[in-house]
């Protein structure tokens, strides 16, 4: 049986690819979580922003208010020294727009203030729920890396497995796994299935076929170049 030592090979070449497959993808699922956790550091800077820009909107009504009260107040002063009828009347007028003024401006600062309560409220019910999806990610993100670790530890012991595999290989047989190697890397031996190769489909002639389970030959495929061999599934 000059397959055996083969098989151990077909079978750690396909241990490797699924770990290199696996350890590929996990940098990816890495980025989508610290994506996810950007958007959500942007969405709360954004709220808080909002929330910012609504309390120096108040301050600047609120001062703008006190100012135009001082004007009131000062021009009602001037009421006592006018002497005409007409001079009074205006004086009035002036003052009775301060006042509609001020009226408006506290009216544009309790929008402000309820704007502001509303989205205060808003963002505290978030921030319990964000909290928690935060620490979620920071968990994943954690399982994440220390999978990686595993999986890249476990695949340099397979790589150094199927090293030592290789040494068991007979000469001729090597040369022919290297050839197919070249081709393929580690999806170079195909195992043979419904009498095709494994790797391309290609049909094997049914006696090759026979002789690859009962005889444990390794033939070449004439389809793709990989090494076909009989494994127990
Ligand atoms: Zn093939």
């Amino acid at each position: 049986m000059d397959n055996e030592a083969l098989v151990a090979v077909f079978r750690l070449d396909s241990e490797c690819r699924r770990l290199e497959r696996a350890l590929a993808e996990l940098p990816a699922a890495g980025a989508a979580l610290r994506r996810e956790g950007n958007a959500a550091r942007e969405r709360r800077a954004a709220r808080d922003s909002e929330l910012a820009d609504l309390d120096q909107g108040i301050r600047r009504l609120e001062r703008e208010i006190v100012e135009i009260e001082d004007r009131r107040r000062r021009e009602e002063n001037k009421l006592r020294d006018l002497s005409t009828v007409e001079h009074v009347a205006a004086k009035q007028r002036e003052i009775d727009a301060l006042a509609a003024r001020i009226e408006s401006l506290e009216l544009r600062v309790l929008e402000k203030i309820e704007s502001q309560e509303i989205l205060q409220r808003e963002t505290e019910l978030r921030r319990s729920t964000e909290g928690d999806a935060d620490a979620a990610r920071e968990r994943e993100l954690g399982e994440l890396e220390r999978d990686t670790a595993l999986q890249r530890h476990a695949l340099e012991r397979t790589r150094l497995d199927r090293e030592r595999a290789l040494a068991g290989l007979e000469p001729t047989l090597a040369r022919r796994y290297k050839r197919a190697f070249g081709k393929h890397g580690h999806g170079c031996v195909a195992a043979l299935r419904d009498g095709s190769c494994g790797g391309c489909g290609e049909a094997l002639p049914p006696q090759d076929a026979l002789d690859l389970r009962h005889k444990g030959r390794v033939l070449d495929c004439q389809g793709c170049g990989r090494l076909i061999l009989w494994v127990e599934s």
